[in-house]
């Protein structure tokens, strides 16, 4: 090879070669994009089968040959198939996925293809072409329908202020309102405009169960517009045939869930992302990758407006817009004026306490509910435990209703009489007696939605009951039916888990009690406070809905500790009090956001394995590279199904120090893993939300 044409060399020495993005974990020897060689020129983004050692893979042309040509013997091998039919992946898309590979640290074929609808990746030409020309008959005529709807509310001046701010910020958006104030209305007008500028739009919502609520909203604001949706719960067939309308420019609005925010979308031209501190948009498994960060990145690389929206904004945008990266948009009433419910902190150290029985409601909260269920209004209770009782205990010998197989203890569900592990799903029945010595009198602990309903049955005789959660909806359309049954007025009480709190549009509940939230107040992890009070801010959002009812709303809280600071924040209404007080206390002790964070998680049948690993691979941090290693702990539930789980921290006041220490050291990691028998997995989390 000549010195001063090597590349010129190389491409003689390969024909048409190219890389392509295939399903390799990025610190497998290979890395994610290898090269091949191919016969037509194939525009980068075109889809393809490729031999990958004796299979075949699916695999993604990825841009010009890297030249890696060690890793191929006896010369690159041939390109199987190219699905030339489809519109390649757009330069915009690839680069998207590339940034969130390195940021997350995982293989670019690895992230590209997990992000593709999976029927996509099994097409031969044949089946794609049919697909594609079903695709284009159903979208004749699709476009020309009614321009809008005839009657919009005349917006706010706040609302129209945050829209002006649309049209014209570079920065991102927080849309900061509690629930009822019309942030949606914002969203739509601002879908509106990108619309009539021949854009798509992209919205994000958090669970699956708001994708219809919303989607009906926009379904009916544009008649004429083609709208898709994107989520796991669809079917393959149907999940792909929305990926292709966006892919093909066809869809004007995709909705969906966190994975929607990798869809490709040739016109994108705003995206929102409802409920932003929502914990659901940050992937829990494979490339842990936060939909919220990764919308922030796509939209400001695209230059076009996000909007993120929410009631209780996450401390990381709230500390972003503190610095003035990003911009508040305020919306700091409910339409119509209607109050917000008023908060009651009900002190349970003041009550006394009934011999032999723990004390389920405070009498004053069971005589509200009593007076709301009278006058035919709804109301609902929040436990976020379900089944019966979370352990079963003998009090002749101790013997307690631990998993075999996990950390954990199995709860009880009396409906079905079995002991569940929630961690595992090992279901068992309720054994007659005690397993250990055979007393008959095993007894259950503590209390799920379950018994909270039982016992409200007992309190309130004669009001219709509702319990839902996990459980109770388990099966598809069960959550709709059993929100139509609460809507239709045939439910008085709602009893149930955070299920309940998110987004529903209940129209008659005037009262919303939270039964045992302490628990967070004390939790080992930093977030849980901020989470328990985004949930009761939420929670007190069903209540008053409509402004007929909004006077006589109210929250209850069952505490403890009536003083502290979260509950006299959410008595105020006061998320900013909130914010100050949280962030006051993560900057002192070096949180996220002043501070980045990455876990390495470990996974073995022994945790002295998985512990082993950890502290060889602490070795190997650069310790002038300004990242702090903290020990190997196990987290909350070590073991899940004979596995024990063991995490190590990683932390650094520069978001860059960490991510270049990561990617000098992970691919050490790789070889480091060999010298450990027995570790089964090991990962990084970058930004974790759970530690
Ligand atoms: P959020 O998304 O903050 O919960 P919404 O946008 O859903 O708030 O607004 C709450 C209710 O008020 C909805 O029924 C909506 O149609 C209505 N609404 C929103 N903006 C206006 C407005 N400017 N004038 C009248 N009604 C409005
Ligand atoms: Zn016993
Ligand atoms: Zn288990």
């Amino acid at each position: 090879m000549s010195q001063d044409a090597p590349q010129a060399a190389a491409a003689r020495a390969w024909g048409d070669a190219l890389a392509v993005a295939v399903e390799l974990p990025r610190h497998s020897a290979l890395g994610g994009v290898l090269d091949y060689t191919s016969e037509r020129t194939l525009a980068p983004g075109t889809l393809l089968r490729v031999p990958l050692g004796r299979r075949e893979v699916p695999g993604i042309a990825w841009g010009r040959a890297t030249g890696d040509a060690g890793a191929a013997p006896g010369g690159l091998r041939p390109v199987t198939l190219a699905l030339t039919a489809l519109p390649p992946l757009s330069d915009e898309w690839r680069e998207f996925v590339t940034l969130a590979a390195g940021y997350y640290q995982r293989g670019i074929g690895e992230l590209a293809l997990s992000v593709l609808p999976p029927e996509l990746r099994k097409l031969d030409p044949v089946q794609l072409a049919r697909r594609l020309a079903r695709l284009a008959k159903a979208d004749t005529g699709a476009r020309d329908g009614a321009p809008g709807v005839a009657e919009l509310p005349v917006l706010g001046e706040e609302q129209s202020a945050a829209l002006a701010a649309i049209g014209e910020s570079d920065r991102p958006l927080l849309l900061h309102g509690v629930t009822g104030s019309g942030k949606t209305e914002v969203y739509l007008r601002a879908a509106d405009a990108a619309l009539a500028g021949g854009r798509q739009v992209l919205v994000l919502v958090p669970e699956i169960n708001l994708t219809p609520q919303l989607e009906a909203r926009f379904a009916a604001r544009f008649p004429g517009r083609r709208l898709v949706s994107l989520h796991s719960a669809l079917t393959p067939a149907a999940r792909l045939a929305n990926w292709l309308r966006a892919h093909l420019g066809q869809a004007d609005l995709v909705l969906g869930t966190r994975l929607a925010v990798f869809a490709s979308l040739p016109r994108l031209g705003l995206v929102v992302v409802d409920e932003e501190h929502d914990p659901s948009f940050k992937q829990q498994e494979g490339a842990r990758y936060s939909a919220r960060d990764l919308a922030v990145w796509r939209a400001h690389r695209l230059g076009i407006p996000v909007l993120l929206g929410s009631a209780t904004p996450s401390l990381e945008t709230w500390q972003n817009v503190r610095d003035g990266r990003y911009r508040r948009l305020m919306l700091s009433m409910r339409v119509g004026g209607a109050a917000l419910p008023r908060v009651r902190v009900l002190d349970m150290s003041t009550l006394p306490r009934t011999r032999g029985s723990e004390l389920v409601l405070a009498p004053a909260l069971t005589e509200a509910l009593r007076e709301r269920v009278a006058r035919g209004e709804q109301g609902m209770l929040l436990l976020n435990r379900r089944g019966y009782a979370p352990v079963l205990h003998c009090s002749a010998c101790g013997w307690k209703s631990g998993c075999p197989h996990c950390s954990a203890w199995r709860v009880f569900h009396k409906v079905d009489r079995t002991l569940r592990c929630h961690h595992c799903g090992l279901a068992e029945r309720v054994p007659r007696a005690c397993p250990e010595c055979g007393n008959l009198d095993i007894t259950p602990i503590g209390r799920g939605t379950e018994k909270l309903a039982e016992q409200l049955a007992l309190l309130l005789p004669g009001a219709r009951i509702a319990r839902i959660d996990a459980d109770s909806t388990r099966g598809v359309g069960r959550l709709e039916q059993q929100l139509g049954a609460v809507h239709a007025g045939e439910v008085d009480v709602m009893v149930g888990t955070q299920i309940l709190a998110k987004g529903h549009d209940f129209r008659r509940v005037t009262l919303v009690a939270a039964v045992n939230p302490d628990g967070a107040l004390f939790s080992s992890d930093f977030r849980a406070p901020e989470r328990l009070f985004a949930l009761l801010m939420q929670a007190a959002g069903r209540a008053g809905r409509a402004a007929a009812h909004a006077e006589r709303s109210e929250m209850w809280v069952q505490t403890w500790f009536p003083g502290h600071a979260l509950y006299a924040a959410l008595r105020a209404h006061d998320y900013e009090a909130f914010a100050t007080a949280q962030l006051a206390e993560r900057r002192s002790a070096a949180l996220p956001p002043f501070s980045s964070l990455a876990l390495l998680r470990a996974e073995a049948r022994d945790a002295l394995v998985a512990s082993a690993f950890l502290r060889d691979a602490a070795e190997l941090v650069d310790s002038a590279g300004g990242v702090t290693v903290y020990a190997p702990v196990p987290p909350p539930v070590a073991r899940i199904a004979d596995v024990e789980r063991v995490q190590m921290l990683l932390e650094s006041a520069s978001r860059s120090a960490l991510q270049r220490q990561l990617a000098a050291w992970l691919p050490q990691l790789a070889n480091l893993r060999t010298r450990h028998k027995g570790l089964l997995r090991w990962a990084v989390d970058v930004d974790p939300i759970a530690i």
